[in-house]
Formats: C-alpha cells, sequence, structure tokens
C-alpha cells in the first residue's frame, strides 16, 4: 500500500508482541508433489465442519504458494531440504505435516516460523519512508461518519463509512486522532476472553469489539478453539504443550494418576485435538481440579532431553523435570475462527473498513480451524486486501475529507478505583472459562449472560465517567467479545466443530448449516 499512499501501522504494544511471534509450527501451503490444491481443499472443508465458504478456500488454498514465495523473495528463511535451489519456482522446501492435513504441506523455520515472518516483515516496515510505526498506542474505537452526524457536527448523503480511529498514546497519555481513507483492522485474536489461554496479552478481541460498535457484522464467535495442554502454572501463562509429547507416548493422567483418555476415545492419548480438549474439562469439571497431568516421565531421560529440548528446559525453568514426573496441564483457548465478517477481498459491510488475519472472519476455517491455516489466510488476505484497497482509493469521491473531532474526555477524572478494572476483568475470563468454554450447555450458557449484562453495565457506567486508559479500554473490549461469544453460542441450537452443548449433541444440518450473524442496531 504504501506504493501508493502514507500508511500509518498502530500497535499497541511494541511491534513484535503478537500471535504472529508465537506460532511455532508453521505454514500450510501446497509445495509437495504427492500434493494438490485439491487435497488442501478437501482437508480444510473437513476441518470446517459444514461451514467454510468454498470459493475462499479455493482463492486461499490456491494463492498460499505465491504468498510464500513473495516472502521468501523478501528475505523469509524457511527449513529447506538440502540445497536451495536458484529459482524460486523449485524450491526444495521441507514440508512438515500435522494433523487434518492429507499431506506434508506445513513450510516451518524450525520451530520458530511466526518469529521468523515478523522479523522479515518487520524489517521491511521499519525502512520504509512512507510507512510510520505508532508502537505503544491503543486503538479505541473507529471513527465512523453516522457517529460525527449524531454528535450534529456534518450533513451528508452518504452511505456510513469508516474514516479512521481514535488511539490512545500511552506513553504521552493523549487521545489522538488517526484519520484514513482506508482502515485496515489486523488487531489478531481474542484469547485473553478465557481464564487460560495460549494467546499473549494483547489477544484482547479489540478490533472485533471495534467493528461491532462501529456498526460492521460479526459471525461465527461460538467458534473458539482450545488447545488441550497448557503449561498450569501461575508464571507460565500461555507456555503450549506440544501435541508431539503425546505422540511419542504421554499419557494424560488424573489427580489419583489414573489414565482416563480409554474412557473418551479408542485412540485414547492420540485423539484429535477437540476430543482431547473437552475429555480434560470433563475430567476437571467432575473433580474440580484446576488441572490433570501429562507424564511421559516412562520414556528413557535421554530420549525426552532430546526429542523435546525446549520443552524441557522451559518445564525445569518453572520447576518441573517432565524425565522424572508427570507436569500439570490445563486447556487453553487458542485461536478465534470467528470475527468480524469479510468478503473475498477483507473489504467488511462498513465501507473504507478492511478486516485480515485473526480478527476476521473470512469463511476459511467455518467451525473449526484446520492447523497453520490461520498463517496463510493473513498472508494471502493481506495481499488480497491491499488489491482491493487500491482499487477503492481510486473511486473515492472527490469531496471525501476525513475531518473528524477530537476526542472528547469533558466531565472525566482519573479513576482512583483500579480495583473495579482488574475485579471485573478477572470474573469475565472466569465465567466464560466455566460457563463458554469447551463444554456448554443451555444452563451454562443462560448463567454467562445474566453475569455479562451485569458486568457490562458497570463497565459501561464507569467507562464514561474516567478518563480513558489502556486496561479500560481492553476490559470494555473483552466483555463486548464475551458478550457477542455468548450470543452466538446460546443462538446455536446444535453441536459443530467447534461448539459443543451437551443440549444438542449432534450436528443438524438442515436448520444450523449456516454462519451466526450478528450487527449491532443503530443506536440513533
Ligand atoms: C502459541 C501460538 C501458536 C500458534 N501456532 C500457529 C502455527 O503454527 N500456524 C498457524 O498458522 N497459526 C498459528 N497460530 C495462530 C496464528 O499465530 C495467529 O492466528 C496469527 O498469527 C494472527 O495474526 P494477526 O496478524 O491476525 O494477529 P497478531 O499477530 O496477534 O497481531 C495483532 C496486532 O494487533 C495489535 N493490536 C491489537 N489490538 C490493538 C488495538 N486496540 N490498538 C492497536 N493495536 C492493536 C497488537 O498489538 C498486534 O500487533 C498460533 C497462535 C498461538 C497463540
Amino acid at each position: 500500500m504504501a506504493k501508493f499512499g502514507t500508511v500509518a501501522v498502530v500497535t499497541k504494544r511494541e511491534v513484535m508482541d503478537t500471535s504472529t511471534r508465537m506460532a511455532q509450527g508453521g505454514i500450510a501451503s501446497v509445495f509437495d508433489q504427492l500434493d494438490s490444491f485439491d487435497l488442501h481443499i478437501q482437508d480444510t472443508l473437513a476441518a470446517g465442519d459444514g461451514l467454510c465458504n468454498r470459493d475462499v478456500v479455493e482463492m486461499v488454498v490456491k494463492n498460499g504458494p505465491d504468498r510464500i514465495r513473495e516472502l521468501i523473495n523478501l528475505g523469509a528463511r524457511f527449513n529447506i531440504k538440502g540445497e536451495k535451489a536458484a529459482d524460486g519456482e523449485s524450491l526444495n522446501l521441507d514440508l512438515g505435516r500435522e494433523g487434518g492435513h492429507s499431506q506434508k504441506r506445513i513450510v516451518h523455520a524450525q520451530d520458530m516460523t511466526g518469529m521468523e515472518i515478523e522479523r522479515v516483515l518487520v524489517g521491511h516496515v521499519k525502512n520504509h519512508e512512507r510507512i510510520t510505526l505508532f508502537e505503544d498506542h491503543i486503538a479505541i474505537d473507529l471513527i465512523t461518519i453516522s457517529k460525527r452526524m449524531k454528535r450534529g457536527l456534518i450533513t451528508t448523503t452518504h452511505e456510513d463509512y469508516c474514516c479512521g480511529a481514535y488511539v490512545l498514546d500511552r506513553n504521552a497519555d493523549r487521545v489522538k486522532t488517526f484519520c484514513a481513507q482506508i482502515t485496515l483492522l489486523a488487531t489478531g485474536g481474542a484469547g485473553k476472553v478465557y481464564l487460560y489461554t495460549s494467546n499473549p496479552d494483547i489477544a484482547t478481541g479489540d478490533g472485533i469489539a471495534m467493528a461491532y460498535r462501529a456498526g460492521a457484522t460479526v459471525a461465527n464467535l461460538e467458534f473458539v478453539q482450545f488447545h488441550p495442554t497448557c503449561l498450569y502454572h501461575s508464571e507460565a501463562k500461555n507456555f503450549l504443550i506440544s501435541e508431539a509429547v503425546r505422540g511419542e507416548g504421554g499419557v494424560l493422567i488424573d489427580a489419583a494418576g489414573n489414565a482416563f483418555m480409554q474412557k473418551y476415545d479408542p485412540q485414547k492419548d492420540l485423539a484429535c485435538r477437540d476430543v482431547v480438549a473437552r475429555a480434560i474439562d470433563n475430567e476437571l469439571k467432575k473433580s474440580g481440579d484446576d488441572f490433570v497431568f501429562l507424564d511421559i516421565s516412562h520414556k528413557d531421560s535421554g530420549f525426552i532431553q532430546n526429542r523435546f529440548p525446549n520443552l524441557y528446559e522451559k518445564c525445569r525453568s518453572f520447576g518441573f523435570d517432565m524425565t522424572a514426573e508427570p507436569i500439570p496441564v490445563v486447556p487453553a483457548a487458542h485461536y478465534m475462527c470467528g470475527g468480524v465478517a469479510t468478503d473475498i477481498y477483507g473489504r467488511t459491510d462498513l465501507k473504507q473498513l478492511y478486516a485480515i488475519g485473526e480478527t476476521a472472519c473470512t469463511g476459511l476455517h467455518g467451525a473449526n480451524r484446520l492447523a497453520s491455516n490461520s498463517l496463510i489466510e493473513a498472508l494471502v488476505y493481506a495481499d488480497t486486501a491491499a488489491k482491493q484497497n487500491i482499487k477503492d482509493i481510486k473511486t473515492l469521491s472527490a469531496d471525501y475529507i476525513p475531518d473528524p473531532p477530537p476526542w472528547d474526555e469533558v466531565g472525566t477524572t482519573d479513576s482512583d478505583e483500579h480495583i473495579m478494572v482488574s475485579h471485573n476483568w478477572d470474573e469475565i475470563r472466569r465465567f466464560m472459562w466455566n460457563y463458554v468454554g469447551i463444554v456448554r450447555s443451555d444452563k451454562r450458557l443462560e448463567r454467562a449472560k445474566r453475569r455479562i449484562e451485569i458486568t457490562q453495565k458497570e463497565i459501561n457506567d464507569y467507562y464514561w465517567d474516567f478518563r480513558v486508559s489502556a486496561d479500560l479500554i481492553e476490559l470494555r473490549n473483552i466483555a463486548t467479545v464475551a458478550e457477542l461469544i455468548i450470543k452466538c453460542a446460546r443462538h446455536r441450537k446444535e453441536s459443530r466443530g467447534l461448539h459443543y452443548n451437551i443440549a444438542y449433541p449432534h450436528r443438524d444440518d438442515q436448520r444450523w448449516q449456516k454462519d451466526t450473524v450478528i450487527r449491532r442496531p443503530f443506536v440513533g
């Protein structure tokens, strides 16, 4: 985009503080001779459990290899088999295989693929003279023409559109107005809505909440993917224990030392991710315990240290020796399949607002994401959206002048009640975990609805009285996203993909083979 205009990249902490940086496994794309676009499409559709948009799946899969070549040309170094071929066409990429993929197709840079992508892209961004990077700047709300009309500031016959965002500069403690012809949300996931998550602290669903408040459609938020095994430790926060540990013979056991997976699936500990997460959840709900254990200590100590050097060291740093004892684990919210609804070009239904990456609901994942399909979705949509942006900008009318009023904080004072923010934050994450987590029921969802209504009211009363702060912005956003997840989950009266409700344990294609779509009613 910077070839065609100036670009401001706004990021609420340091630029590398993202989920992308944490992605270990890799990027799914067709390079192997035995693989084909058709097979990748079939695998994606199968994971999506009847809700993928086939056109989107085809578009992403078919554009994947070109985007990876582009990254390589920009300087990304992925693992290769033997020597690198001189021409980009015959790349000899070392391809991994992951659950749900019928072929080897995971392009990776050791187990730090996301870090490599960020290294390259951030390097280019920092060196581009028409791109300005604003770190420690947190977007509060999108600016729309209707908001301005509501305040009686302008008159227009235009359809509503987005013309920028209000952004808090955390260091200067000042709200800035960013005006833009095109605004693109790439704000990532919403794992922090849940008590346990593999996501970094930035994943508070801000893009989803902002887009919804601005009047854009959001969709499929009931489909939250949980990773079965995150290390349980107060300081480990979001440390994932790879599924490869179970692949090498690790067994899940309860506090009394009993293995339990045989009760849930003939494949026992090697059952698929959702089944294992659900089984652990059920064991925890029955026992009231906070975690179960993963035990691989029966294997040779040298083998464990050799096979899992990083995991072994990390566990040691938290006081656990996986060669000698079981380690405590808990499932964790990992990926949000739903988000801001977009078309095949990344456009939302609010004009001049785009959404890409995990914050978007493009139709690729349907009811469940196929492993390593998220980075490829982000890459492909970044390209598609940029090309569409360029076309859109050319069509903007001549009288288009984004000139919003400054942020209004008249009548607000500095907050003296931080406890209220931290209490509400903690409460939301806990009831979302307990009532809207891996296994849902109508009763639990109803309870969650009542809780979120009370919490929302408290937050709204508080929000408008005090000067805005980063904590308050994030609290308001996790509350909004929690409310939307609950709404979507209550609406879907079946079990499909990642949404499992014990009252309706089966998939019902006749009534529910459709997206769950929510749009905020216009508040005049
Ligand atoms: C531990 C882990 C491992 C994973 N492994 C893989 C894998 O192997 N393969 C795969 O395909 N996927 C993987 N995923 C998923 C994948 O990493 C993410 O879906 C993807 O990286 C999301 O990219 P994104 O650009 O949408 O968001 P992010 O990379 O999370 O970036 C979001 C950005 O938005 C900024 N932001 C958010 N809110 C605001 C705001 N209000 N104001 C200003 N800035 C804001 C943040 O500061 C951040 O810079 C993994 C995820 C995790 C957590």
